[in-house]
């Protein structure tokens, strides 16, 4: 196959200042893809520049015409499918299934985007005093900066570049560099789709965080969307708040996945899979904690461990596979780590519990006994692993649930007037209830506490990319 694997800066496709380049390695076997090229930072500053003088002539763009962009890269993409879905797969690691499901839930925010981008309103009205007429626009926010992880490497960057587009903003893509391809490969469905120069642009740096500072330092950028982990987040909101940039955060999650008295467990189970297996545990909305009624602990134990006995894992290229390669050997060890150290602290291995062989692969795991408040419970395990602790009151699982610094995603299972109380009562962005896939590109999207600021997705997604304007007149 060949990629885009070169910066594209002001709707030109080229290396960096400097020629360096960096490998892209498929974690099912180590082997190299391509090599991306490295931006410098002027380069970086290269791409903000451009954005910067695309950005007057794009927000002043009909919403019409800035939708059927949209829409276009919607259309390419569906027609489009199963290229996306393979460099997803060489490049991520991960299974058929879930890079496919990717693909499809990835283009879907430009379509969402092309219906919103010709809704943005505003308001008028005259003021109690009746002295002067209060009108209130909204309009881009400007020139918007946009930094992604490898775990959703095409649908973390439409999430973003939809909604920002739609309002008029222009952008700067800042993909992990384990995934360059996918987002190299999304910005030339955007080019071919009639994106105006400078409207678009990809950058590729390394090391990052100075090129990263140096754009947010640059007086032109007034919004930073970031999706990666907390502690990443953290440091970017300390550089964004020297020019007060506007920002958008999408951090770590650490989902409890809570089985009431009376639940149906194999529903619960089947939950359980999909909140846990999606795209092979490497996902911000993967339940972490399994805290299980003991009236139904042995019976959801026995079924769930069954049915993570039949993941058959392998190379995510052959559709067969249900569970993919982790991102890379790096993660594959942190995932190990987190698993020895729950061992030695007393957990069980029911399943599963040490890798083997070449590549990036982790086994379908479940470990019992866990204690809470132990490190495997208070991390991401960003892994295909199930710590099951159990409880007896649900008031204690509900404390439990809520005794982290994360609030991204919850899922309870139960009877619907029990499960929606302690929905209720759990402080997460997001709760299935008796549900274990939430993404939509119509709902609202993001966490409490330290798992971010903001939504994206639905109608609030596009007002993360407007600012107000208020206009006083005569009356
Ligand atoms: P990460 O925080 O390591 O990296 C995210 C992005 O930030 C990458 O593009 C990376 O290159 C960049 N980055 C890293 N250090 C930087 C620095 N010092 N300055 C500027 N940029 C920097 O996250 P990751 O390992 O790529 O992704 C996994 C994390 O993302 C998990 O914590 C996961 O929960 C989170 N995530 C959250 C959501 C959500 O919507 N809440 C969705 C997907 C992933």
């Amino acid at each position: 196959m060949t990629y885009l694997n070169d910066l594209f800066i002001d709707g030109a496709w080229r290396p960096g200042a400097d020629e360096r380049r960096f490998p892209v390695i498929d974690p099912a076997d180590g082997s190299e893809l391509t090599t991306f090229a490295v931006a410098t930072e002027s380069d970086c500053l290269d791409a903000v520049a451009a954005s910067e003088r695309a950005l007057p002539a794009w927000s002043a763009t009909p919403p019409r015409e800035r939708s059927e962009l949209l829409r276009r890269c919607y259309e390419i993409l569906a027609a489009e499918e199963q290229t996306m879905t393979d460099i997803i797969v060489s490049e991520n690691g991960k299974a058929h299934a879930d890079a496919l499901a990717e693909a499809r839930y990835a283009r879907e925010f430009f379509r969402w985007f092309a219906e919103e981008a010709v809704r943005i309103g505003g308001d008028f009205r005259l003021s109690p005093a009746g002295d002067k007429r209060i009108t209130v626009t909204r309009q881009a926010i400007g020139v918007s900066v946009l930094i992604t992880p490898w775990n959703f490497p095409a649908a973390m960057a439409t999430r973003k570049i939809a909604p920002a587009l739609a309002a008029g903003c222009t952008v700067v893509l800042k993909p992990a560099s384990e995934t360059p391809l996918t987002a190299a490969y999304v910005i030339g469905v955007l080019e071919r789709a009639g994106a105006p120069s400078g409207v678009v642009n990809l950058v590729t740096p390394a090391p990052t965080a100075p090129a990263v500072r140096a754009m947010l330092h640059h007086p032109a950028v007034r919004k930073l969307s970031f999706t990666g982990s907390t502690e990443v987040g953290r440091l970017l909101l300390h550089e964004a708040a020297d020019n007060v940039i506007s920002s958008s955060m999408e951090l770590g999650g650490n989902a409890p996945f809570v089985v009431l008295e009376g639940a149906d467990v194999a529903d619960s189970v089947a939950g359980a899979m999909v909140a846990k297996m999606r795209n092979g545990g490497s996902a911000c909305t993967a339940a972490n904690r399994f805290y299980v009624h003991t009236s139904v602990l042995e019976e959801f134990s026995t079924e769930l461990t069954a049915a993570m006995s039949r993941v058959r894992t392998g190379p995510g290229h052959d559709p067969d596979n249900d569970l993919g390669a982790l991102v890379s050997v790096t993660e594959r060890d942190k995932v190990a780590a987190l698993v020895d150290a729950a061992v030695d602290g007393g957990a069980r291995v029911v399943l599963g519990g040490t890798a083997r062989g070449a590549g990036a692969f982790y086994p379908p795991t479940v470990l019992a006994d866990v204690t809470h408040g132990s490190e495997i419970t208070r991390t991401e395990i960003f892994g295909p692993v199930i710590t099951l602790i159990g409880f007896d009151d649900p008031a204690d699982a509900i404390r439990m649930a809520n005794d982290t610094i994360y609030g991204l995603i919850a899922y309870v299972y139960g009877p619907p007037g029990d499960a929606m109380t302690v929905a209720l009562a759990i402080d997460a962005g997001m709760v299935g209830v008796n549900r274990a896939v939430l993404s939509d590109p119509a709902a609202p999207f993001g966490g409490m506490k330290q798992s971010g600021l903001g939504r994206e997705g639905s109608a609030e997604g596009i007002e993360e990319f407007l600012e107000e304007k208020y206009i006083g007149s005569p009356a």
